[in-house]
């Protein structure tokens, strides 16, 4: 089939015994490619033979079926001089019930005319079809580019190391200042530039149990002596500023105050950037339970589309509920950066599809194969299907309700995203 000619040139290696993973027989070998910046692992299977029944060959069907549950893409190479054979059709069954995306590659193809290469293999169903030459390289670049389509480079990933970033939002006199020195109040603040403080939302960075955070501030803040002071009217600029440039937010509420118009309207912006959220609400040392209770029933009415977040209740000026900010926001930052394999994802999606079904829209019933994730911050999931564009939005919130509860992430949105294939 030309599988070990496509390896060594996906990963540029001549030797296809890359095998330096422990515990790997040698029917299994795994390599580094690169195309451009983005850098991939290839899998290169012992072969596959879906009868086989001793020696060998079952051996070698069980490190294949090891490396399909491996991958996130899995590419099927058929011999383009041999035609499609009934061994083709098994393993293109095989491959389906994987529930992966599945590229299918025509190798062997140099000198031949792609179309009627292409034309015997359509029957199997795996949609586009590749016809790549592996001994020429005819074909492989683009084959990759296929196979690296439905997993984008964040180019955030490389900050993240540096740990959250988080803004303080919030309306005047709720007490985001007195906030932010609590936060501040016993950690290292690292260097701290206050030349952007005219125009930009300054940030903070500072170090708290060997962790590392910077906040960003909405109140413009300046440094005095040991405190951080408000100089500033409150802005609306430099509060989405700060919204936009952070990873999680800490939405400030007055417990002293009615909710406002304006705490929600912050809160819809926080929503729709995608940011992680983690909802204080402070002055609780100035209330009473009669006037709690109150507000409490007021959060859950007036800021019902913030459900997903976590709420604290602190008093920032006597320093109460505080500490406990730090694991609430360590919880919605970890969610919002979660990491979430494909088979894991289209696992999560049948499920859901097996609660509750995608109803049927006229003479259109969508059909749902699987399911990738396309970003963090919040978490991306793009489903892969047909007829999807007839879903409903309720049933698209149902899936994204579905996938927060399945792998738990608490404290940031999640948002589910259609694409059908024609
Ligand atoms: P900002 O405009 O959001 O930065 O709010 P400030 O931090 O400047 O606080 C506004 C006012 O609320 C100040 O008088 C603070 O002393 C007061 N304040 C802040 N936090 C608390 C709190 O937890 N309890 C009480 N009782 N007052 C607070």
């Amino acid at each position: 089939m030309g599988k070990s000619t496509l390896f060594n040139r996906l990963t540029k290696t001549r030797d296809a015994l890359v095998a330096d993973f422990p515990g790997l027989t040698r029917d299994r070998h795994y390599g580094n490619g690169r195309l451009g910046d983005r850098p991939f692992l290839v899998v290169d299977t012992g072969g596959f033979e879906p009868t086989a029944r001793d020696g060998i060959m079952v051996e070698m069907a069980q490190q294949a079926e090891q490396a399909i549950a491996e991958a996130d893409v899995l590419v099927f190479i058929v011999d383009g001089r041999a035609g499609l054979t009934a061994h083709d059709r098994e393993i293109a069954a095989r491959l389906r019930r994987a529930g992966k995306p599945l590229v299918l590659a025509v190798n062997k193809a140099e000198g031949m005319r792609r179309e009627i290469v292409a034309a015997e293999f359509h029957e199997l169903g795996l949609g586009d079809i590749h016809v790549i030459s592996s001994a020429h390289g005819e074909g492989v670049r683009n084959l990759v580019e296929v196979c690296l389509a439905p997993f984008p480079l964040d180019p955030e990933d490389e900050d993240d190391l540096r740990g959250p970033k988080i803004a303080v939002a919030g309306r005047p006199n709720v007490g985001k200042s007195t906030l932010i020195n609590a936060l501040l109040g016993e950690e290292r603040v690292i260097a701290f530039d206050q030349a952007g403080t005219t125009r930009d939302a300054i940030s903070i960075p500072f170090q708290r149990g060997g962790k590392e955070y910077t906040l960003i501030d909405t109140a413009g803040l300046r440094r005095k002596g040991r405190v951080f002071e408000s100089i500033e009217k409150f802005s609306v600029i430099k509060t989405v500023q700060a919204i936009e440039q952070s990873n999680i937010c800490i939405l400030v509420l007055d417990a002293t105050q009615e909710v406002s118009d304006q705490d929600a309207h912050i809160g819809g912006f926080i929503v729709e950037s995608g940011r992680a959220l983690v909802l204080v609400i402070n002055k609780w040392d100035a209330v009473d339970s009669y006037r709690r209770e109150i507000f409490k029933r007021e959060v859950a009415r007036k800021l019902s589309f913030l459900g997903f977040a976590r709420q604290l209740y602190i008093s920032a000026l006597e320093g109460q509920g505080v500490s406990g900010i730090f694991g609430a926001v360590d919880a919605a930052y970890a969610a919002a950066m979660i990491k979430l394999p494909t088979p894991r994802l289209t696992r999560a999606l049948q499920a859901a599809v097996e609660k509750q079904a995608p109803p049927k829209h006229g003479l259109f019933r969508p059909k749902m194969r699987y399911a990738h994730q396309g970003g963090m911050n919040p978490p991306v999931i793009v489903i892969h299907g047909t007829a999807l564009e007839h879903v409903s939005d309720s049933y698209r919130r149902f899936l994204e309700r579905h996938f927060l509860e399945t792998f738990k992430l608490q404290g940031t949105p999640l948002r589910v995203q259609f694409r059908t294939a024609h």
